[in-house]
Formats: C-alpha cells, sequence, structure tokens
C-alpha cells in the first residue's frame, strides 16, 4: 500500500454525503465498501487453492452484518461464519443460497434452531453431537460441522474424541459433517511453536476425515503458510482492515473510518487542567477542540491523554486527525465528550461542526488500538449504535 506523506494528504473528508448528514448524530463511520471487497478477494487469493470463507460475526466487526454480507455475497463468498444462530438467521436473508456455519451454538436447543433456519451448527462436544444426531434420525439429514481443539481449550471435542468418532463403524448416518475445523491460537505470532502443534494435530484430524472439507486458518493463519490452508480459510479481521498483528505491513487496506463532530473550541491557559480527575495539566496556552466523542461509543478509556493516572500502557494517549495533522487527546476521555489538542493548527482552520478522525483513512486503527492497550478487533467491535453510517464505494486512504 502507497503511504503518502503528510505534505500530500489532501482528501479531508467529504462535508456532506448527498446531503444525508444528519446533525443530530455527534459522530459519523465512513464504510468502504470496495475496500471492503477488495480485502475479500485479497485474501482469497492468498487461500489459494483453498476456497476463502468470510467471518461476519458481531454485527461483520462492529460495520454492519447486513451491508457486509450482501457485499460479499455478490463479490462471490458462499462460505460464512457467524457466533450465534441470530447472527445466522440475519446473514441467511443476504445469502440465500451460501453456507452459514454457527460457531457457538453448544447450548442444548441452538442446534435445532440452526436446522430449522437451515445453518450449519458448529458441533463442538461429544453431547452436543448426540444431541444433533438424535435430531437427524428424527428429522432427517442436515449439514453440520465439526469443531476440534487442537491446543486453544476453547470449544472443541478433543483430538481423541474425533479420531474415536472418525473410526466409529457405528457412526449414525445422521452425523454427516461437511466441515470439520479447528482454531490457531497464536496465528499472529509466526514463531510461537504452538502453530507447529495445532498443525499437525489438526493434520491428523483431516485425514481421519478424508471425505469432508478442513479448515484451520484465521486471518493471521493464512499467512503461515500453504500448509495451513486445507480447503477452507476464516479470514475476519484483515476482511475489515484490521493487522493480524504481523505488522502494518501486513494489514489490508482500511474499511472504516471513525470521526468525531466537534461541538465547541475553548481556548485554556498553561497550567490549567483538562476533564475529570484534572489529570491533565497544560503545559502551554492551548487551543481545545471538544468533540462529542466518549467511551460510550469504543472511544475507550484507556485512550485518555497523557498523564491520566488509570491509563499507564503506553506513554501518550491516543490522537485525533485533521487538516494533516495528529491532534493528541487531552486528559480523560469520557462517556460522551473527548477534548483534542489543536493549539498547533492555524487559527480558525477548524471551527465547531467540523470532524476530527479517530481512526481510519489517516491514522492506523491499530496504533490508536495500541495507545489504548488493545487490538483492532475491539476498537471496531466497540464503535456502537451513535454513529451515523455511510457506506461508500472509491474512497482512498492517505495514511500518516
Ligand atoms: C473470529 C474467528 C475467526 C476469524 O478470526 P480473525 O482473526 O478475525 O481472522 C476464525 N475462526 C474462528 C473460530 C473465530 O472465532
Amino acid at each position: 500500500m502507497v503511504r503518502n506523506s503528510l505534505e500530500n494528504t489532501s482528501t479531508e473528508s467529504p462535508d456532506s454525503f448527498d446531503g444525508s448528514e444528519d446533525e443530530s448524530y455527534g459522530a459519523r463511520l465512513i464504510i468502504n465498501m470496495e475496500a471492503l471487497v477488495e480485502n475479500w478477494q485479497a485474501m482469497r487469493a492468498l487461500s489459494a487453492p483453498a476456497r476463502c470463507a468470510a467471518v461476519i460475526k458481531a454485527d461483520g466487526y462492529g460495520l454492519g452484518a447486513n451491508p457486509v454480507s450482501a457485499a460479499l455475497y455478490q463479490a462471490g463468498c458462499r462460505d460464512f461464519f457467524v457466533a450465534t444462530a441470530r447472527e445466522g438467521t440475519e446473514a441467511r436473508m443476504q445469502a440465500p443460497d451460501a453456507r452459514i456455519f454457527v460457531m457457538n451454538c453448544i447450548l442444548p436447543g441452538i442446534e435445532a434452531q440452526c436446522r430449522d433456519a437451515d445453518l450449519v451448527p458448529v458441533l463442538a462436544s461429544m453431547e452436543h453431537i448426540a444431541r444433533w444426531t438424535s435430531l437427524c434420525i428424527a428429522n432427517g439429514d442436515h449439514p453440520c460441522a465439526l469443531q476440534v481443539d487442537t491446543g486453544m481449550n476453547r470449544l472443541g471435542i478433543t483430538l481423541d474424541e474425533a479420531l474415536i468418532l472418525a473410526n466409529d463403524v457405528t457412526r449414525p448416518a445422521g452425523f454427516s459433517p461437511v466441515l470439520v475445523m479447528s482454531h490457531l491460537a497464536c496465528g499472529d505470532q509466526p514463531d510461537h511453536p504452538l502453530n507447529g502443534q495445532q498443525l499437525e494435530r489438526f493434520q491428523t484430524v483431516a485425514a481421519a476425515f478424508p471425505d469432508v472439507e478442513s479448515s484451520l486458518c484465521n486471518s493471521a493463519g493464512i499467512r503461515l503458510g500453504k500448509d495451513y490452508l486445507f480447503d477452507l480459510t476464516r479470514p475476519g479481521i484483515s476482511l475489515y482492515g484490521g493487522s493480524t498483528g504481523h505488522g502494518a505491513s501486513r494489514s489490508t487496506r482500511p474499511v472504516v473510518t471513525a470521526e468525531a463532530r466537534i461541538i465547541d473550541i475553548r481556548q485554556a491557559r498553561k497550567g490549567e487542567t483538562v476533564s475529570y480527575g484534572a489529570a491533565e495539566r497544560l503545559k502551554r496556552d492551548s487551543t481545545i477542540a471538544v468533540c462529542s466523542i466518549g467511551y460510550a461509543d469504543g472511544y475507550l478509556r484507556s485512550l485518555s491523554g497523557a498523564g491520566v493516572p488509570m491509563r499507564g500502557v503506553h506513554d501518550s494517549g491516543a490522537c485525533g486527525f485533521a487538516k494533516g495533522m495528529r491532534l493528541p487527546v487531552l486528559g480523560c476521555v469520557t462517556m460522551d465528550l473527548t477534548a483534542f489538542d489543536i493549539t498547533d493548527l492555524s487559527p480558525g482552520s477548524l471551527v465547531p461542526g467540523d470532524f476530527i478522525e479517530l481512526f481510519g483513512r489517516h491514522i492506523n486503527i491499530d496504533d490508536v488500538a495500541a495507545a489504548g492497550g488493545t487490538i483492532g478487533y475491539e476498537m471496531l467491535t466497540a464503535m456502537g449504535k451513535r454513529y451515523q453510517r455511510f457506506y461508500v464505494n472509491n474512497m482512498r486512504e492517505d495514511m500518516s
């Protein structure tokens, strides 16, 4: 990806989108659907010859599961993964003939809901398999998938259980998986020894189910090498522009730009303090932009400015971005309001009603996440409901 220097920064956000800008919102999300589709195509290319699915759980990582699944379906994606049966039922409306896998449906009764909604349950314990089997014996066959734990100790039957099941000649007709899968614990750390161990265990599983497709990789796993690809990959974060942990060079195109509206601009003198706890004491006379954004919008409290005692995750807090410049957060992020230092901008260059970017086109989401002691995944999924959302195409990024 070409990253232009600050001098070349010329693409401020459009001030309005088709006149649909609604000032009753304090913040907006600009979601670049073209970048989303391009990211999926890039992951599909990296996954070949395996097929490439899309993980759209948690409302499409906060972007909106409906528009995301509709766009990826149109781009040719026919395998989707969701966390809950409820998410699956929604996705079904956007992707009529796709396979929709429900990963977390282990509680009794939910497998029946999956069946009724034409979703594929990912079975994750021997009891779960038994319940599913009796359901299929009573009502007829339906595709299912099988989760095998290979080292994460989250969900899935053990390797031994999988091998016994594979060799069970009495295996009922009601149990006919279309996919065996497992999940990597350390895919984002290429040198971690657990990757190789999980690969080896999963190879054993895949070999024990020779007629069943197999899937091991999330976004990070796809970068670990051809051996890890199997038949189907399951990228999530890389579709949405977040880094998999291999560093920014391995991140895909940014998809989401979050911006907060400036509601007031004020002057404060050197030595005065900003926000709760009086934790940030100004080192110079300052111009402060107060923005309509806070931790209720997923702009985490841990992104608070330098000097706020509870943060302690990073020397300085997060920065916003406007007019070609990074603008540090001043003091505590509060529920609905956050102060940014705009002293270095020429007076009048920002006025109330203008926007400050929180992350996206100019500031990498993973850099912001790191300043708050977290990861892009959490930033995306924490965004909440108070943003006006714009789904656009053809927007260029200009990372600083
Ligand atoms: C969330 C999830 C994925 C996608 O992971 P990313 O790191 O976002 O690519 C894949 N598989 C399973 C089992 C998951 O829970």
